[in-house]
């Protein structure tokens, strides 16, 4: 095994333009540009992944690789929310 250095990032794992600024999405773990991050933060089921990932993480599961991001114009399942609302007591 040769010890290999990261590769610096320079490209958002969303959109694939080049960006020097990069914060973890709270649906997924996709390193994001500010941009998407924007687009993120709209998105009308952004509380609920960040407040699933809280619930992990309060749970001591720091290894929960979100909800899973549905797209700009996608909703999450209503199904899959409330199994999650069940399972985390939201
Ligand atoms: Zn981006």
């Amino acid at each position: 095994m040769e010890n290999r250095k990261p590769l610096p990032m320079t490209v958002c794992d969303r959109c694939d333009k080049d960006t020097s600024w990069f914060t973890m999405s709270w649906f997924n773990t996709d390193y994001i540009c500010q941009s998407c991050n924007d687009q993120e933060e709209l998105h009308p089921d952004f509380s609920f992944a960040k407040d699933v990932e809280l619930a992990y993480v309060k749970i001591g599961n720091y290894n929960y690789p979100g909800v899973g991001y549905p797209g700009k114009d996608g909703r999450l399942s209503e199904e899959f929310k409330q199994a999650l609302i069940e399972e985390l007591g939201l």
